[in-house]
Order: structure tokens, then C-alpha cells, then sequence
């Protein structure tokens, strides 16, 4: 069996959509790749952000829910979701913050890493991590960032849990994690396969038994996607899983990639999601993110839901080259 070769994707709850929109793509600079509703609750938007393209790796989902309470960060959950951005930029970054009124803390973390905490506007607890290792082309260069400091993708995501030893058994004897660093309690894992930059193929697992359990709801993230290559991988992916009784779901077609679901040891929903076939799959690459897209079976009902989904202003890329 192959090892995961990283995160896909991270899904996550907010409140209005204008302000995630206004923030994700009008502060941060990622490019909206994808804007469509809830499956499974076609009333709600479901926004996604990535890089120019939407590889795997660089991709933030939302869930706006206008009415949801707010949610607690605490164990159970991904904490922190962590952008890769190129080394020295976070000066760049921080007078770009706080020009637009974001609050940004520089720190370094346990394992030496020159970081920029932020919360994105209804609390979601995000870090820009400056690195070697950001890979060059996942920048999306039409954004408000200019490109040589832009995001390129996820560095980590931390997952905090209230014993870690399930959580690190599951990473490093099923899915191909090894233990790269540890400081206090905090352990970093990263997945072996050699060429790939490191940037998004790092988990930290943070210990944490005082802590509160999470409760997820605006402001939290909803699950990690970890990154598997082709539907066949996926079906043994979910055999390996289901053989140490884990509880997987069925394979769920979401259009832009293929997922499994199973809730790891220390609480945290996983999800391994198949690279293809992409979000080009229903709107031209150049216009990815450009207007409401809806799955086949929803499209009879546009106008309704056009009617019920509150109106949004998407961001403008600048400057766009043909
Ligand atoms: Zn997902």
C-alpha cells in the first residue's frame, strides 16, 4: 500500500459568505475555484479556494451557514490550518494585514519556524508558515498578493487530540506518517514519499488532555481530506481502514473528487478524497470560480435556488493574461 502523499483538502464552517469570499479571495488571495451549493443542503453555498488551478494540496472549503452558532475549537479537531508561504515574505504579510484590519501575530513555532497566526472573521485559527519549500507554481497569481508572496498551498495542519498514541499509531502504521519532529507535546509527522516538497504532507499532532472537546460550528473546521491518486487506491484504502474496523463510509462522488469518511482515534473526521478529476470538470479552467455552477441534477431548480442562496459579490482577478 502507497503512503498518503498529503492533504487535499480542509473543509471548514462560516457564517456570511460575503466576508469569506471578501477575505479568502479579497485579502488572503486564494482564487475562488469552485462556487456551487451543498449537496446535501442545496439552499447553502459550498465555496472552494485554492490556487490557480485548484490542485489537491491547496484547497480550503467553506460551508456558509448565514444562521449556525459559533463553534469551539478544542480537541477533536484541526486546530490550525497552516498556509505555506515562501520564506521571507512574512514581513510582506504583515503590514499587508494589518492594513486591512486583520490582526496578525509573528511567533515561531516549537520546531523553529518563522509563523503569522491570524483568525479569519468568524474565528477560524489559520497560520501563513514561512518556508523553503513552498512549491513554486501554486501560487494564483491574478489575486490582490503579488505572486512572489503569495499562499502556495497548505504547509500542516495540526490536529488537536486528547492522547495522541491511536492518533500517531494510525498515521505512521496505516497511512505511511513517520515521525519527523517532537517538542513538549507536540508531534510532527510527514508522509514518506520522497520527492514531494514537504509543504502539505506535514500533520502535527498536538496532545492535549485538558483541553475542551471541540464542538464543530461556525469557526471550526469540519474535516481534514488527505490526498489518494486514483479510484483504485481509494477502494484499497477503505479495504486496509474497514480490516482494523474503522467505520468508513462509502465511496461519495463530490464531483471534483471521489470520498471515503471515517473519524480517526482521536476524534477527527478524515476524509481521503482521489486527486481526479478535478475542478475543470464542468466549468473552462480560465473561468474556474466565475459563477454558480450546479451538479446535473440541480439544474432544474436553478432558478429557485438562485432565488433562496444569498447574493454574492466574487472577487475580480486582475490582469487576467489568455
Ligand atoms: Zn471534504
Amino acid at each position: 500500500m502507497n503512503s498518503i502523499p498529503g492533504i487535499h483538502h480542509v473543509t471548514a464552517i462560516a457564517s456570511d459568505p460575503q466576508a469569506n469570499i471578501d477575505f479568502y479571495g479579497g485579502v488572503l488571495g486564494l482564487r475562488l475555484v469552485k462556487l456551487t451549493v451543498n449537496f446535501d443542503d442545496p439552499t447553502t453555498y459550498h465555496l472552494y479556494y485554492g490556487d490557480g488551478q485548484g490542485h489537491p494540496g491547496t484547497i480550503l472549503t467553506f460551508f456558509p451557514w448565514p444562521q449556525a452558532r459559533r463553534g469551539r475549537i478544542g480537541t477533536g479537531q484541526v486546530t490550525v490550518t497552516s498556509f505555506a508561504v515562501p520564506d521571507r515574505s512574512l514581513d510582506f504579510w504583515e503590514t499587508y494585514l494589518q492594513h486591512r484590519g486583520v490582526d496578525g501575530k509573528r511567533d515561531r513555532s516549537l520546531f523553529g519556524q518563522e509563523v503569522l497566526s491570524l483568525r479569519d472573521p468568524d474565528g477560524l485559527q489559520l497560520e501563513l508558515a514561512s518556508t523553503p519549500d513552498a512549491h513554486p507554481d501554486r501560487a494564483w497569481e491574478h489575486g490582490p498578493v503579488p505572486p512572489e508572496y503569495a499562499i502556495r498551498g497548505f504547509h500542516h495542519v495540526t490536529l488537536t487530540v486528547e492522547g495522541y498514541e491511536r492518533t500517531a499509531e494510525l498515521l505512521t502504521n496505516t497511512m505511511g506518517f513517520r515521525l519527523i519532529e517532537s517538542k513538549e507535546n507536540r508531534f510532527r509527522y510527514s508522509t514518506q514519499s520522497g520527492s514531494d516538497s514537504k509543504a502539505g504532507t506535514i500533520v502535527d499532532v498536538l496532545c492535549a488532555p485538558a483541553a475542551r472537546p471541540g464542538m464543530v460550528a461556525v469557526g471550526t473546521v469540519h474535516h481534514v481530506a488527505w490526498r489518494t491518486s486514483t479510484d483504485d487506491e481509494q477502494i484499497q484504502w477503505r479495504k486496509t481502514l474497514s480490516g482494523q474496523h474503522y467505520n468508513v463510509t462509502p465511496v461519495i462522488d463530490r464531483k471534483y473528487f471521489h470520498s471515503i469518511y471515517f473519524r480517526e482515534p482521536g476524534g477527527v473526521l478524515f476524509e481521503i478524497a482521489t486527486d481526479p478529476p478535478g475542478f475543470a470538470v464542468d466549468e473552462a479552467a480560465e473561468t474556474l470560480g466565475s459563477h454558480l455552477v450546479l451538479p446535473a441534477w440541480l439544474e432544474p431548480h436553478r432558478a429557485e435556488l438562485e432565488k433562496v442562496l444569498p447574493k454574492v459579490r466574487l472577487p475580480q482577478a486582475k490582469a487576467v493574461s489568455a
